[in-house]
């Protein structure tokens, strides 16, 4: 995913998967974070606020709302994107997703009252290492402070932790709607936690 940071006045470029390397990459405000609004579906209904923020239901609003962008994931082949805030009511909602590429997706600028960011992987190809949130994934979340949420084509539910990278699988194959053309990989069946330093020998 690619986040924007006003702090650090650039856009911080990254692939939400990994060809078996991890791509890291700064770049330019101006030249960072085009989206394709056009196509993004629409965001989770009303009726799926939560309040108050606490964690564990910001993961559960988490798992609905991505479940619910799961569908145009695979139809698009791409990733949506965005962040959930929480508003002045202190109730907690996600942003309009932004539409990615097939490997990435810009949010742009963190919003001042996010609580944590989300994006789904877009749909199966055999390619990528899109069952697991990649290293660069997790260098983002602890990068701005923030907690991610991510969904897969095979269905699976990961949430990084924005203050150490630890990346936990929350609910397993399946757990989401999975993509019709999903094939798992029995050369790499996801842990359920990966720490920074084992993601980075796993995609380095
Ligand atoms: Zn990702």
């Amino acid at each position: 995913m690619i986040v924007g940071q006003h702090i650090r006045k650039v856009t911080v470029m990254m692939r939400s998967k990994s060809k078996f390397t991890a791509l890291f990459s700064l770049c330019l405000l101006a030249s960072c974070g085009a989206t394709v609004r056009d196509s993004a579906p629409n965001a989770a209904p009303a009726s799926a606020l939560i309040t108050p923020a606490r964690p564990e239901m910001i993961a559960d609003y988490a798992k609905r709302y991505l479940n619910s962008l799961q569908p145009a994931s695979f139809s698009q082949s791409r990733e949506f994107c965005g962040f959930f805030v929480e508003r002045s009511d202190g109730q907690i909602v996600g942003t309009t997703p932004q539409a990615g590429t097939s490997d990435g997706c810009s949010a742009g600028f963190v919003p001042d009252n996010a609580v944590a960011s989300y994006h789904t992987h877009g749909g199966y190809l055999p390619q990528y290492i899109n069952e697991i949130p990649s290293i660069n994934d997790a260098e983002s979340a602890v990068d701005i402070q923030l907690d991610d949420y991510v969904s897969t084509p095979g269905g699976r539910f990961w949430k990084v932790d924005g203050t150490t990278g630890t990346t936990t699988m929350l609910c397993a194959v399946g757990c989401l709607k999975q993509d019709p053309i999903f094939v798992p990989n029995p050369q790499i069946p996801p842990a359920p936690r990966y720490t920074l330093t084992q993601l980075r020998k796993l995609q380095g």
